[in-house]
């Protein structure tokens, strides 16, 4: 018998084999334009920027063929919609669809907010993206996908970043909220208005301390839930725009007062140095409370998760995803691993995490080699059983033949399905 299911085993390995080889490899890609984020793990990029996908090769191809996939009967498999995937004829929205369920994927994840405008129509809060005018992009989506028993988890992407300009010189507009409200604006300690990205352009961010930038996200969130039957709410960029971010008269006086020091430029290492983060962690933690209250009030079932940053770009963004934890704000963190092994960020995740690494879910990226991406999959299950994202819709159809034949040859239950309506797409027969 043991013979028989080793010969099976390597049998179906020698079948499958070739089917991954024809996967067209992706080295070098490069993610998309500036609206779109996700920097490459251990690097603190910008929106957009991925620039050192090729250095991580710690997984050799050869390590690929011979597989064992495990098929875990409940798993989180989401995968991100940004706005250029969101806003496509409907034929092909459908189409993506259709491919995600029959690939095994439960969750999906459509854009809601970004470059400071919201995609549906009529908000209190920001205008409608200008490309969206006329329909309800997020209606359609959530209709369909619920038709298709995909749960729908609203991804808020721009966070406390307000705008994007290709360059900030040539345009006056700051994004409809920081035109506004000039006074919610972040700035740098060298009096910087904006965080200039060579590859992307110029992004603009609200004041990540100030409560009123806290109350627009929980505003927007709530909002959601009042118009739509989604599942779940995944927040992004609830962070500074770097470790000399911020500056502003807020930040100034608050910190004074808090504290009883003046906000200077300290130096590297300094008392000073460490006094600031912990006081811009703790502001981004009333941040996520506030959130947190508001999207319970409206919708108690509601699955509170966010997208987060790398473990080694945490302190530099001041994101206090270990507290967010540490304190059950969330109700699931996905931690970016967008390399071509996600192993080291995982192994620092969990460290991080410790005895709440049970709410850890794995960000990981589909734009790397399509075997490296399915060998993530895999790798992701022994760090975040929860489940993972993947980062993202539009680069995910040359891997999903071999999803279906690895790693989501099996469906699985959404782990967030248990208090809604939403189930996952297909009952598991393995259950
Ligand atoms: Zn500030």
């Amino acid at each position: 018998m043991k013979t028989l299911s080793l010969l099976t085993a390597l049998l179906l390995a020698c079948l499958v084999a070739p089917a991954w080889g024809a996967v067209p490899a992706r080295e070098g890609t490069k993610t998309g334009p500036a609206d779109e984020k996700k920097p490459a793990a251990h690097v603190a990029l910008e929106p957009g920027q991925a620039d050192t996908l090729a250095e991580e090769t710690t997984a050799p191809a050869a390590s690929s063929k011979a597989r064992a996939w495990t098929h875990p009967a409940k798993e989180f498999r989401g995968i991100w919609f940004p706005g250029r995937d969101l806003l496509v004829s409907t034929e092909s929205l459908v189409q993506k669809l259709d491919a995600l369920v029959k690939a095994n994927f439960n969750a999906v994840l459509p854009v809601a907010y970004f470059r400071g405008y919201v995609v549906y129509p009529d908000s209190k809060y920001l205008p409608q993206l200008p490309d969206a005018r006329g329909g309800d992009p997020l209606r359609f989506f959530i209709d369909e996908a619920h038709k298709r028993g995909l749960q729908v988890h609203v991804w808020l992407e721009y966070g406390f970043y307000a705008y994007h300009t290709p360059d900030a010189t040539k345009t006056p507009s700051k994004g409809p909220w920081l035109d506004a409200h000039p006074e919610l604006q972040s700035v740098s300690s060298k009096g910087d208005r904006y965080i200039h990205n060579p590859a992307w352009g110029d992004f603009y961010s609200m004041c990540p301390s100030n409560p009123q930038c806290h109350e627009l996200i929980a505003n927007i969130a709530a909002e959601i839930l009042e118009r739509y039957p989604v599942e779940g709410i995944n927040l992004d960029r609830i962070r500074y725009a770097g470790e000399n971010f911020c500056y502003c008269d807020y930040c100034k006086e608050h910190f004074r007062k808090d504290t009883g020091m003046e906000l200077v430029e300290f130096a590297k290492g300094s008392a000073g140095e460490k006094k600031f983060l912990e006081w811009k962690r703790q502001q981004l933690v009333k941040a996520v409370e506030t959130i947190r209250k508001r999207v319970k009030s409206v919708r108690p079932d509601v699955v509170l998760t966010s997208y987060v940053v790398p473990p080694d770009e945490k302190n530099n963004k001041a994101q206090p995803w270990d507290l967010w934890a540490k304190h059950r704000l969330l109700d699931a963190i996905a931690v970016s691993m967008y390399g071509r092994n996600i192993v080291p960020d995982a192994e620092k995740a969990v460290e991080i995490l410790g005895e709440n690494k049970d709410i850890l879910l794995a960000a990981i990226s589909c734009e790397v080699p399509s075997n490296l991406y399915l060998d993530n999959v895999e790798k992701a299950r022994r760090y975040a059983p929860l489940g993972h994202i993947t980062w993202y819709a539009g680069q995910v159809d040359d891997d999903l033949q071999g999803l279906m034949s690895g790693p989501y040859a099996k469906p699985a239950l959404n782990p967030f399905a248990r208090d809604l309506e939403t189930s996952s797409p297909k009952k598991n027969s393995s259950e």
